[in-house]
């Protein structure tokens, strides 16, 4: 059991976490970074990424997640693998203690465990995450040009990734549990009167179909719920969208969390109710989605933290 001291203390090491490590390093605070298990967050789920400026050509979410964190240790941030587990924010300076049983004492935190994509955890997902599978149509409906691909998902999110990608896809089918979709009636207008854009109810995915290696998707098994009566449905590639947890079990009772769990922050600020405590990134804002928002939310959290720190 080790104890440490820091200024600042960031939890999380996606491209929220890392970016503000690096403007927190360069400001002198000398910030203790706790990375969690799985280093790098959900973007290192995306083979490929291109819309993060800075790189003429796609890199995987792993090769830019690894190079953020090159860049946050060789500015200075200290790096820690491990995974805080319980925190009390009630008194200063704030407590945090680890997996491995280590307890960080903090002067100022920022948070930023992000939201995790649900998934539907049957067997033959895990073969195909990021090969034909993904959670993210922003990210990855560009590589599906002409194809034909499934949204599974009854919700708002599963409306809106399936309208964005009929601009590339030849023909999206929503693939929804029930018998109706809860997606608002806006949205349900849209998908009514898009051509390119097909409804299955009342249907389950049983498995996901295609060579293994290198794997690739070309076929789902889909069972009726009312009927049970399966049938192999041919597809290029499946979006979940069955919706996003944040990862904000540890701060309840601490923290003032929305109705879904997202941290609270003041308008236009990554300041918390509590003084002292910002959060950045997916765990705070689950509207935009996407590593250059989280990043530059990681960024005005160090700011802010800084400021706070120096008044
Ligand atoms: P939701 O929880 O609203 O919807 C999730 C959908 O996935 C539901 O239809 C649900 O089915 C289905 N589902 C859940 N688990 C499974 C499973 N294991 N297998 C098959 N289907 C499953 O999540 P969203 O991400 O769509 O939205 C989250 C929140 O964000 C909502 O409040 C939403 O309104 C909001 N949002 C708003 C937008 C907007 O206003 N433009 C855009 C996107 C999100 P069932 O219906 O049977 O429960």
């Amino acid at each position: 059991m080790a104890e440490f001291n820091t200024r600042i203390l960031i939890i999380g090491s996606g491209p929220a976490g890392y970016t503000a490590g690096i403007y927190a390093a360069r400001s002198g605070l000398e910030p203790i970074l706790v990375s969690g298990l799985e280093s790098g967050g959900q973007i290192t789920l995306s083979e490929n990424v291109e819309n993060f400026p800075g790189f003429a050509h796609a890199v995987s979410g792993l090769e830019l997640m690894n190079n953020m964190r090159s860049q946050a240790e060789n500015l200075g941030v200290k790096i820690i693998n491990d995974k805080i587990v319980e925190v009390d924010f009630k008194h200063r300076p704030f407590e945090c203690s680890s997996e491995n049983h280590d307890v960080f004492y903090a002067e100022s935190i920022i948070i930023a465990t992000g939201a995790s994509a649900k998934w539907l955890n049957i067997p033959s997902e895990k073969r195909y995450r990021g090969f034909g599978i993904s959670v993210c149509a922003t990210c990855d409906g560009f590589f599906y040009r002409g194809k034909d691909v499934v949204v599974i998902g009854g919700g708002n999110s599963a409306a809106e990734e399936a309208l964005y990608l009929t601009t590339f896809a030849r023909s999206v089918t929503i693939i929804h549990r029930r018998d109706a979709l809860r997606a608002d009636q806006h949205l349900q207008n849209k998908l009514l009167h898009n051509p390119q854009i097909h409804i299955k109810y009342n249907c389950t995915i049983e498995e996901f179909i295609g060579p293994e290696n290198p794997p690739k998707i070309e076929a789902i098994k889909l069972k009726n719920v009312r009927t049970d009566k399966t049938e192999i449905f041919k597809t290029d590639g499946v979006f979940l969208a069955i919706g996003h947890q944040p990862n904000t079990s540890i701060f309840q009772n601490q923290l003032e969390l929305d109705k879904n769990g997202y941290i609270k922050t003041k308008p236009g600020s990554t300041q918390t109710n509590i003084e002292g405590i910002f959060a950045a990134g997916d765990v705070k804002n689950p509207e935009f989605r996407q590593a250059i928002i989280a990043a530059g939310s990681g960024a005005m959290a160090a700011m802010e933290a800084g400021r706070w720190l120096s008044k």
